[in-house]
């Protein structure tokens, strides 16, 4: 193919500009009757080569880094953004106005424009941009600066924070993020604005939090309630006046229905809020308790489903009065015997453990038990785990002793070594030891043991 005008290209010009222009030079109606759409075709996969999907290739990705971002791996634009003084001197889209934090253009000291004034319509990758008109083929009106109140200094990770909480604006429940490649934002000035707003507003972002706590289940305890909170406070770069709202806003729900809404968390984002390890989400998996998404094996980029756990709460939960302790006070306990939360949850769906659930601020505070009958389930569970090898720490734990205590004790022969770990002997041992040692400490027998040996 040959073009009968080459233009040069423009310092810092983006490919993308670059073939526009080229496009508008040589009489091009549209940039798709330029680049072969066989070649997007082929290696731009799940795409309409005549809508953005140009944008990959033409933007030649490769100049902008990768960003390490939950939301994005590029911090690119898919949606066009220029600088209407670049495009009147020279037709210019600059390459780094290409990039997601970048919303002002530094030699102009101009926002940046994506929406036309006259028919608030997005601009879309078209000629039209090179002449600074609108790409509504409807309207094709000049395009003209549009005021923001959103401040001219913002740093670089600041809009990134604000892109990343309009993105939860506009989807206030939701539980988990799936990271996308590129910037996708319709109406870019918007999103900032609305972002920064919620962001120095303690106000609204209550507000905002509120929205989500009405729309989810009756059955969850707050800190799940106000997952996209946590989510969006954790994803947040820079520090933000809505950082020193500590707690959120108290919602006192009834539990009036089952839902059967689903409650699909990232795998961390549902380790950190439930405090749970890897085996006890497994072991959850195993009873019907979560689900993961794609009925997969589990990873670290899983999406589950953990909802089950709330229903079955809700279907066991008991009326007696004397399941008055919650069980959050009584973890010292669970600590000494080695028992999950996970535990506990299979023990109520085996009905081995009765418990009366109340949504509180967490799942720990929100199940009550009766002290009793929860201490010899916990004992119970330690001696399920008996013939288990467990690490020093966990055996810290069972004997309330120091690791060096327990090291020097190991060393003088009362404890054996597991022959399982050849290679880290010092650092496990059986469970059935620890207890040992756990019981003669208490009726004072093992600094006598320890002198015999
Ligand atoms: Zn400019
Ligand atoms: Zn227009």
């Amino acid at each position: 193919m040959k073009l009968t005008v080459t233009p040069k290209l423009l310092d810092k010009e983006s490919s993308i500009g670059f073939l526009l222009r080229l496009a508008q030079r040589n009489g091009y109606l549209s940039i798709q009757d330029l680049v072969n759409q066989s070649v997007i075709r082929a290696n731009v996969p799940n795409v309409d080569p005549k809508s953005l999907s140009t944008f990959s290739q033409l933007a030649n990705v490769k100049a902008y880094e990768y960003s390490s971002h939950e939301l994005w791996k590029f911090t690119c634009s898919i949606n066009p953004r220029i600088c209407l003084a670049c495009i009147k001197s020279a037709g210019l889209i600059h390459q780094t106005h290409l990039d997601a934090t970048v919303y002002r253009c530094t030699k102009h000291d101009l926002n940046l424009v994506n929406q036309c004034f006259h028919c608030r319509k997005s601009l879309r990758w078209d000629i039209a941009l090179t002449n600074g008109l609108c790409t509504n083929e409807e309207c094709g009106k000049k395009l003209i600066q549009i005021d923001t109140t959103v401040p001219e200094n913002l740093t670089r990770e600041q809009v990134l924070d604000c892109l990343t909480m309009s993105h939860f604006i506009s989807a206030p429940c939701s539980t988990y993020i799936t990271q996308k490649k590129f910037v996708e934002i319709d109406d870019y000035a918007l999103a900032l604005e609305n972002g920064y707003k919620v962001l120095t507003q303690k106000d609204i972002f209550v507000e905002w939090e509120c929205r989500q706590a009405f729309s989810s289940a009756d059955e969850y305890p707050s800190d799940l309630n106000f997952v996209s909170s946590w989510l969006v406070k954790k994803i947040l770069r820079s520090n933000w006046p809505i950082h020193s709202i500590i707690n959120p806003p108290k919602i006192t729900k009834q539990i009036e229905s089952k839902s059967e809404k689903s409650l699909w968390l990232n795998y961390n984002t549902a380790t950190n809020i439930l405090k749970m390890s890897r085996p006890d989400i497994m072991l959850l998996k195993e009873f019907g308790l979560i689900f993961i998404r794609g009925n997969t094996r589990l990873t670290l980029n899983s999406v589950i489903d953990i909802s089950p756990i709330f229903r079955m709460l809700a279907v066991h939960s008991k009326t007696d009065s004397n399941l008055d302790t919650s069980i959050y006070s009584a973890s010292l306990l669970m600590h000494q015997n080695l028992t999950s939360l996970a535990d506990i949850l299979i023990g109520i769906k085996n009905k081995r453990l009765n418990t009366r659930y109340l949504p509180s601020s967490d799942i720990s505070s929100s199940l009550y038990v009766d002290m009793s009958e929860f201490r010899e389930f916990c004992q119970e569970q330690l001696k399920d785990k008996m013939n288990l090898i467990i690490d020093l720490g966990e055996a810290v734990k069972i004997t309330s002793l120091s690791n060096s205590v327990l090291k020097s004790i190991k060393k003088q022969g009362v404890i054996q070594s597991p022959r399982r770990n050849p290679y880290s002997d010092d650092e496990f041992c059986y469970c059935s030891d620890a207890i040992k040692i756990r019981d003669m400490n208490r009726v004072g027998q093992l600094s006598l043991a320890l002198e015999n040996y």
